[in-house]
């Protein structure tokens, strides 16, 4: 019998949030970002839950693209960082494949083949990751078009930096470059907003819009939760309770004795650690629950296993299951504890972790 720490993926509530996103939307289209193993959730499952509703996806690399396809799903994929090598542009073309050209390197490698696939041009309006610069893009296009590759251009995408804040200004600043700077070609479609653009009221979203973490059940917005916002928790991560004791006063659980009890304390240790991806810098007062009760994080987190105080859970015994955090215990409250964001976490859950789809 395998332990039965698991994650539980809800691909209904993936689907809800995923409709949230494309109301929200208007009247742009939502690409849904899959990249990185669908947040954590299982690329080749999240794209065939949502193969009905979503009509493009968008993944980091040519590698989850391929995943897409094995899949068995048809629909484009944006790669949002272009390719890595000249001959996967002719990938890109057999596979339907969309890249996102942001360097000169991969405007030449565009130059220079027969292979023409459908492509996006990402322009840098203030993020400083990727892009051509807005006071380029017109010598850019004159390359495109000179290639002949034109009529293969699709749109112009830019990301923001700051959409997380909703008192930055920086998001208005850069949907004015981005306007300014794509204004000469009206015909080209245009991309900009992540997850977060969709929660700024008034802000334009263009063609096509990108969610990601919120289609997770994740917060995209400083300082609210994915509930707050509407969203479902898709992940509900459980370990089971594999020995309980009581602590007596003065005594102290696990490594460095982190925690010390300052009464005699009913206690439990979970099968689950930093090497399932639960985040190590989780420490004492982080939230879990039983039963939707919610208890709290003692100690360190250990490798394969964690503490915690069972005062609120009195009836709390050997085999019961522990929420990290799902649907009583938000994603989003425990990476706060951890000092880190909803994605590295859903990220980082480790192979260990056998993902169960309901
Ligand atoms: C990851 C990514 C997104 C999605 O961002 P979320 O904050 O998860 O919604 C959108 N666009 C680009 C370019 C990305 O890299």
């Amino acid at each position: 019998m395998p332990r039965s720490t698991a994650a539980s993926i809800d691909l209904e509530a993936l689907k809800r949030n995923y409709r949230t996103a494309a109301d929200r939307a208007g009247s742009a289209k939502a690409m849904a970002v899959v990249k990185a193993d669908g947040y954590g959730h299982g690329i080749a499952q999240v794209a065939s839950a949502l193969a009905d509703v979503a009509p493009r996806y968008a993944v980091a690399c040519i590698e989850e693209a391929l995943a897409i396809r094995a899949a068995g799903l048809v629909q484009p994929v944006v790669l949002l960082q272009g390719v890595h090598a000249r001959g996967d542009l002719a990938d890109c073309e057999c596979s339907n494949f969309e890249p996102v050209l942001h360097n000169e390197k991969q405007l030449e490698w565009l130059e220079q083949g027969d292979d023409m696939p459908w492509f996006w041009l990402k322009v840098n309006t203030g993020m400083n990751r990727l892009g051509f610069w807005p006071d380029d893009l017109q010598a850019v296009m004159a390359r495109v078009e000179k290639a002949g590759a034109g009529s293969r251009l699709l749109g112009f995408v830019s990301h923001f930096a700051c959409a997380d804040d909703t008192s930055s200004t920086m998001t208005a600043a850069q949907t004015a470059v981005f306007e300014t700077a794509t204004s000469a070609w009206p015909g080209v479609m245009k991309s900009l907003g992540n997850s977060a653009a969709h929660f700024i009221s008034g802000q334009p979203l263009f063609d096509w819009s990108r969610p990601g973490i919120m289609l997770y059940g994740g917060s995209p917005v400083v300082g609210k939760t994915g509930p707050e916002l509407g969203l479902e928790p898709v992940m509900s991560l459980e370990a089971p309770l594999i020995t309980t004791r009581v602590v007596r006063a003065g005594e102290a659980v696990g490594y460095g004795r982190a925690w010390v009890a300052e009464r005699d304390t009913r206690m439990g240790m979970v099968a689950i650690g930093y090497a399932d991806g639960y985040p190590r810098h989780a420490g004492t007062g982080t939230p879990a629950a039983i039963d939707s009760q919610r208890i709290r994080l003692i100690g360190r987190v250990s490798m394969d296993m964690l503490a915690v105080d069972l005062s609120n859970a009195p009836d709390a015994s050997e085999g019961d299951r522990v929420e990290l955090w799902g649907k009583t215990v938000g994603v989003d409250e425990v990476a706060a504890c951890a000092g880190t964001i909803s994605y590295e976490l859903l990220t980082g859950i480790t192979n260990r972790v056998p993902r169960i789809y309901i």
